[in-house]
Formats: C-alpha cells, sequence, structure tokens
C-alpha cells in the first residue's frame, strides 16, 4: 500500500500500522494572491525580502500575477487552511518594495493557501527545512508493506514514483524498471509543440471560438477530443455556462476528472474562476446539481 495523504500522510502511518509508526511531519502553511497584471512578458520575478526569504511574482492566467507565498508554522485545521490578512500584508509589502506601483489588500483579486507536510529535519527555520521527499516502510513479516511518502515536490513526481517501486520491488514479486521517462502525460501525446497542436485543433474545430479553442487545448491536450465528442457546431457542446464554458466541458470534468462541485471546475481542475462571471457560477453548479440529481 502507498501512503500518499500528504499533510494526512501520518495519520494514515500511523492507523494502518497500529500506532508503530512515529511523527515524521512539520506542517508548514504557504499562502499566495492574485493581482491584475503587474507586468509584461512571460518572465517571472524572484524577490529577495528583507527578512532573508525570496517573494516570487509569476504570470498568471494571461491576465493576472500571482505573489506568493509564506511560510509559517500550521496547526489548525488542516480541511480549513485560508490566508490570513497578515500573510496577505506580507506579500504585498513585498511586492510593493520592488514594483513600481505599490500592491495593496485592495490589489488581491483572489488567494489560496496550502499546508507544505514537510519531512522534521529540525531546521531551525521553517524557511529552510528540507523540501526532499523521505519514504518510511512498515514491513513486518507477511504482512503487505506499507510505503509512506513524506514531503516533496511536484517538479520530482516522477523521480519520486520510480524510487517508491524501486522500494516496493524488494517486498513484491515485480520488475520494478523505470518507464515513465519519455511516457507523455494525458493529454500530452502531440509531437511538434503547442503552437502545432493548436493549428490542427483550429483546423478540426474552426467553430470554436479563438480563445476556447485556446484554452481547450491547453486545458486538455488530445483529450480535447474527448470533451468535443460528435459535436459539429457550438450548440453541440450544450449550454454556454458564461465565459465560453460549455456543459460538454463541465461534463467532462465530472466524468474523467472526478469534479463534483462548482469549486472543483472553476478552481482545482481549471482557474476559471478568475475569469469568469459570478452567474457562471451559479450555472456550474446548477449543471453539477442536475447531472449528480
Ligand atoms: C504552499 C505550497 C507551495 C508549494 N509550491 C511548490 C512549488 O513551487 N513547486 C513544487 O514542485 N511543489 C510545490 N509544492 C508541493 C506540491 O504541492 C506537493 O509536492 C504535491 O501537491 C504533492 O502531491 P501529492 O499528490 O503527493 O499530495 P497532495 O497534493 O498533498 O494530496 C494528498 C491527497 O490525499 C488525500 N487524502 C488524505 N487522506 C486521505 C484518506 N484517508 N483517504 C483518501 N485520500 C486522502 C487528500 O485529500 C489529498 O487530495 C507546494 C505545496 C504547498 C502547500
Amino acid at each position: 500500500m502507498i501512503n500518499a495523504a500528504g499533510p494526512w500522510v501520518d495519520d494514515i502511518a500511523a492507523l494502518a500500522t497500529a500506532g508503530r509508526a512515529k511523527a515524521h511531519l512539520r506542517l508548514v502553511q504557504g499562502s499566495h494572491v492574485v493581482v491584475r497584471r503587474k507586468f509584461e512578458g512571460a518572465h517571472a520575478y524572484i524577490f529577495q525580502n528583507g527578512d532573508g526569504r525570496i517573494v516570487f511574482a509569476i504570470p498568471y492566467e494571461d491576465d493576472f500575477t500571482l505573489i506568493g507565498t509564506t511560510d509559517r508554522p500550521f496547526a489548525g485545521d488542516r480541511d480549513a487552511v485560508a490566508i490570513s490578512g497578515e500573510e496577505r500584508d506580507y506579500l504585498c509589502a513585498a511586492a510593493s518594495a520592488y514594483f513600481s506601483e505599490p500592491v495593496g489588500p485592495a490589489d488581491v483579486v483572489s488567494s489560496y493557501a496550502g499546508i507544505r507536510p514537510l519531512y522534521e529535519d529540525n531546521a531551525a527555520s521553517d524557511a529552510t527545512v528540507t523540501r526532499d521527499y523521505v519514504f518510511a516502510v512498515d514491513a513486518p513479516d507477511g504482512a503487505p508493506p506499507l510505503l509512506s511518502i513524506f514531503g516533496g515536490k511536484i517538479t520530482t513526481y516522477r523521480r519520486l514514483a520510480e524510487h517508491a517501486m524501486e522500494r516496493l520491488a524488494r517486498h513484491l514479486a515485480v520488475p520494478a524498471r523505470p518507464w515513465t521517462g519519455d511516457a507523455p502525460l494525458p493529454g500530452g501525446d502531440f509531437a511538434g509543440g503547442f503552437d502545432a497542436f493548436l493549428a490542427e485543433v483550429r483546423a478540426l474545430w474552426p467553430w470554436l471560438p479563438a480563445a476556447t479553442a485556446r484554452r481547450m487545448a491547453r486545458a486538455y491536450g488530445t483529450r480535447i477530443e474527448r470533451v468535443i465528442g460528435e459535436a459539429r457546431a457550438p450548440d453541440g457542446l450544450g449550454r454556454d455556462l458564461g465565459g465560453g464554458l460549455s456543459e460538454a466541458e463541465v461534463d467532462y470534468m465530472r466524468r474523467e476528472e472526478m469534479a463534483q462541485t462548482s469549486e472543483d471546475v472553476l478552481w482545482r481542475r481549471s482557474k476559471l474562476g478568475l475569469h469568469l462571471p459570478q452567474e457562471a457560477h451559479e450555472n456550474v453548479a446548477a449543471s453539477l446539481a442536475a447531472d449528480f440529481a
């Protein structure tokens, strides 16, 4: 069994090993703010902050700039993490020290926060505790092994998965040969780069508005076929729920990406929540409710 429960990994390890596993985590909150685009270009900025930390500003969703992040100890309810006023002010002040136009709390159009489940290496500061991943394997004689994953980054997910399989191969009668190095992620099986792929999308479905074609090609890659299905015209995608988001797209997210709520659709599976009018949020919720009814 693989225990990749992120901030909950210690709980699962303790449960599955009847208390043998000890706690390994340091929970550190990180928050971000989103403001209207602060600069032209595709580059990011990294600002050296007065407290020794760095803060970044990254182009985000075409029209916005993402500013992050914070590091602060977290001990609250893991289901209810949210940016604090203090974190928002910290990020605004850090960015204001560098941009010619200051960033104030009133400029913040959105924010999000998460909890880093860092492996406790007893570093003095939350900013310097290791971001590497660490495994713990519990394999009592004759029982199936439990591999718990502590820490890690999205950027190292594939290496992490290979290492996890290496560790488990010792316990299971399966050869663990890495095979994912050249394997495309779902929808990523197109050669020749994104621009060539987008040109194919435009040629196949010329009736899709240009901005929608680009957004969908970027979001779904070759899986755009599964979203569009047999549609031959815009009304084949069902109603426009607002801002070019069709019922067919929401249905795809529900069917293939396990979206259950409007937050899943608008914030977790996409970032459409930033762009669409309030009415679209209500329409998505109603469309999902009808599907689940
Ligand atoms: C603020 C912040 C900034 C970050 N910045 C970066 C960055 O810049 N670059 C980078 O590479 N990485 C970054 N990371 C790290 C990255 O987000 C994680 O490495 C990545 O999300 C880990 O993915 P995961 O699927 O292993 O775990 P998670 O995304 O933590 O998912 C764990 C899942 O397990 C589920 N779960 C828990 N308990 C149970 C249960 N009992 N049954 C079923 N499911 C359960 C949870 O609901 C959750 O969906 C950042 C993380 C945070 C919090």
